[in-house]
């Protein structure tokens, strides 16, 4: 990381030593400390119809490459309304952001700090890219660019996603039939779940 050599308060000369638990930039003359802090960004995982909504990026890092809608958050700003804010710019949908889904490091090696990586729900908009990025759209369990994917960390955690509605889709349409009794839509739906796991994955996750 670059470091300052002047105070961004008074623009004195820093100095460097021992302070709380490690070498830091300090000024001797009004005090401050330069605390390195993480950089924190947020991604969403927006579902709809059993599709994820990912963006194609317009800017470095990976321009081109597919992602979740995702940005950083302002520093007084709150993660979920920066994610918001981050979806409804990118993809011109608003949403309302629910629960975290993991943490993981910032993909960007320039940017060191935190990814929290939450759920999201279509509350409204209208579908059409926006700033930084040159397409949004929804992919289908087997429509995923997982080679086209622009950070590994978030590919790995939408394959388990994946693995994870389909086990929640045989759940729920086994009470469907165990509640009505229905086999031929208990087959056609389990078809679908086929459909959005397929078989070349199922050994790795
Ligand atoms: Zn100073």
């Amino acid at each position: 990381m670059p470091e300052f050599r002047f105070c961004p308060h008074c623009g004195h000369e820093l100095a460097r030593k021992d302070l709380f638990g490690r070498e830091r930039a300090y000024c001797p003359a009004c005090r401050f400390v330069h605390f390195h802090d993480p950089k924190l960004s947020v991604g969403g995982l927006v579902v709809e119809d059993g599709r994820v909504l990912l963006i194609r990026r317009g800017v470095i890092p990976r321009i081109g490459f597919w992602a979740v809608p995702s940005g950083f958050v302002e520093y007084d700003e709150q993660p979920r309304v920066a994610l918001a804010r981050e979806i409804e710019e990118e993809t011109g949908l608003r949403t309302q952001v629910g629960r975290v889904i993991d943490v993981f490091p910032n993909a960007d090696p320039a940017k060191p700090g935190v990814f929290l990586f939450f759920e999201a729900t279509v509350t409204g908009g209208e579908l059409q890219p926006g700033d930084d990025v040159s397409e949004a759209r929804w992919f289908g369990r087997n429509e995923m660019p997982w080679e086209e994917m622009a950070f590994t960390e978030m590919r790995e955690v939408l394959k388990v996603y994946w693995r994870k509605i389909s086990a929640i889709a045989t759940e729920t349409y086994l009470e469907e039939r165990a509640q009505r009794g229905d086999q031929t839509k208990f087959l056609a739906a389990m078809s679908k779940v086929a459909d959005v796991e397929p078989p070349d994955e199922r050994d790795r996750l």
